[in-house]
């Protein structure tokens, strides 16, 4: 199916025609708000490649390779070079299974807080784990140098365990049920991540329900994109999703709201009128990522395909060369014909170059699975914004206004 390439239906309506005209009356709904006037700097540390799982989606070559202490000095000095001054930066560790490497991250921390430009008011540090190896010490850890930590967890653990096993097969999710118990009590806002694909997306509202009767109030949800999405899938996305929202208004009318991207995101996308260039793409500009070698990429996901050297852009020693292409590049409108004339584009992740890649081998072009689901969630997220203006008042679309920008590191 090509993108776009189902808007006609019998009715002589185009799908989606209804959402499109609401969305262009109004941005209506919303005040356009004061435009944001900085980039975020995101830079993914990938410390190693080790990881104790095999989950069936992963994007990362299992290998020994972890950085050395050397590496990790020079990335440290590239990104605080390389973000302007004054800067908001964010630095993930990540892997593989970061925390299989505890001495390295206790001394990235370090020299990340000991070096001359680190500011704790605008530098953010985060760990992304599979949750098999947290405990006590860890959690201490984190806490006493405010290291913010999302566990992956992809639902109940016969859903979880479905993608992700360990080398010999065993599922994860018990332990990952322990870890999130724990973390939960140990460390102020956790954040979960559930990734979903073919084989769980008709789980996702139960995910939710699970995760937050473990005490989790902030809910990452991101495609598998190079999953199997059949067009039978993408017919079932907007229902899958409407229930997920439906459990985010029970949770809002209940006083306990829950940050879930996949409403929060859209929302906060239509409030404002549609994504602003600095929420869009920044690989290779104001988001890169730093393999265990010092390679630079411009994200994390694009460090294994089957072509890294064609996303290399350099090294933490050498700099980076090939930025200019790559920035050219993200700021191309997509090469699909239909979405010039898509009312929704405004609001649409067409412009994600990685997932545009996985899913089609090019930067440029969007996927089908990608503008099926950007459909539905426009859709859901209109018709949740407009429950919530009308039952909760001003107070509902402040929230929205303030919802983040662009998903978290999957
Ligand atoms: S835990 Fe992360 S790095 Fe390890 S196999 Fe799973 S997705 Fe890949
Ligand atoms: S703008 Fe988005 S929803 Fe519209 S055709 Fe393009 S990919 Fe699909």
């Amino acid at each position: 199916m090509e993108a776009g390439a189902d808007r006609s239906d019998p009715s002589g309506e185009r799908p989606y025609e209804g959402v499109e005209k609401a969305l262009s009356r109004g941005v209506a709904l919303g005040q356009r708000q004061p435009q944001l006037q900085a980039a975020l700097y995101k830079y993914t540390l990938c410390v190693t490649e080790r990881c104790n799982l095999r989950c069936s989606y992963c994007y990362v070559e299992k290998s020994p390779r972890t950085m050395s202490r050397a590496t990790a000095e020079a990335a440290v000095d590239f990104i605080f070079k390389r973000a302007p001054q004054g800067a908001a930066v964010d630095i993930g560790f990540f892997g593989g299974e970061p925390l299989l490497e505890l001495p390295l991250l206790e001394y990235l921390t370090r020299l990340v807080q000991e070096h001359p430009s680190y500011d704790p008011a605008r530098v953010g540090l985060g760990l992304t784990s599979n949750g098999t190896l947290f405990d006590d010490g860890i959690g201490a850890f984190l806490l006493a140098n405010r290291i913010r930590l999302c566990i992956s967890c992809d639902g109940r653990p016969a859903v979880h365990d479905r993608c992700r096993r360990s080398p010999t097969g065993e599922g994860s999710g018990r332990r990952v049920e322990q870890t999130l118990r724990c973390a939960q009590a140990a460390l102020p806002n956790l954040r979960v991540n559930a990734v979903f694909g073919p084989e769980t997306l008709e789980d996702l509202p139960d995910t939710v329900a699970y995760l937050s009767s473990l005490g989790v109030r902030e809910i990452y949800l991101n495609p598998d994109v190079t999953g199997a999405w059949a067009p039978g899938h993408a017919a079932r996305l907007e229902h899958v999703y409407g229930k997920v929202a439906d459990q985010y208004l029970v949770w809002h009318r209940a006083g306990d709201p829950h940050y879930v991207s996949l409403v929060d995101v859209k929302m906060g996308v239509l409030a404002r009128g549609g994504y602003h260039p600095l929420e869009r793409c920044q690989m290779g500009g104001a988001e890169l990522a730093i393999a265990p070698d010092g390679s630079v990429f411009p994200c994390e996901r694009l460090f294994a395909t089957q072509d890294p050297g064609r996303h290399r852009m350099g090294s933490v020693g050498s700099g980076v060369g090939s930025s200019a292409e790559l920035c050219a590049r993200r700021t191309r409108p997509p090469v699909n014909g239909e979405c010039a004339t898509c009312g929704l584009a405004p609001f649409c992740m067409n412009w994600c170059g990685c997932s545009n890649y996985l899913m089609t081998s090019d930067y440029d072009r969007v996927g089908p699975f990608m503008c099926a689901s950007e459909r539905a969630l426009c859709a859901v997220a209109l018709r949740v914004f407009e429950s919530g203006v009308r039952e909760f008042g001003p107070g509902f679309l402040q929230r929205a206004l303030g919802g983040h920008g662009c998903d978290e590191r999957s």
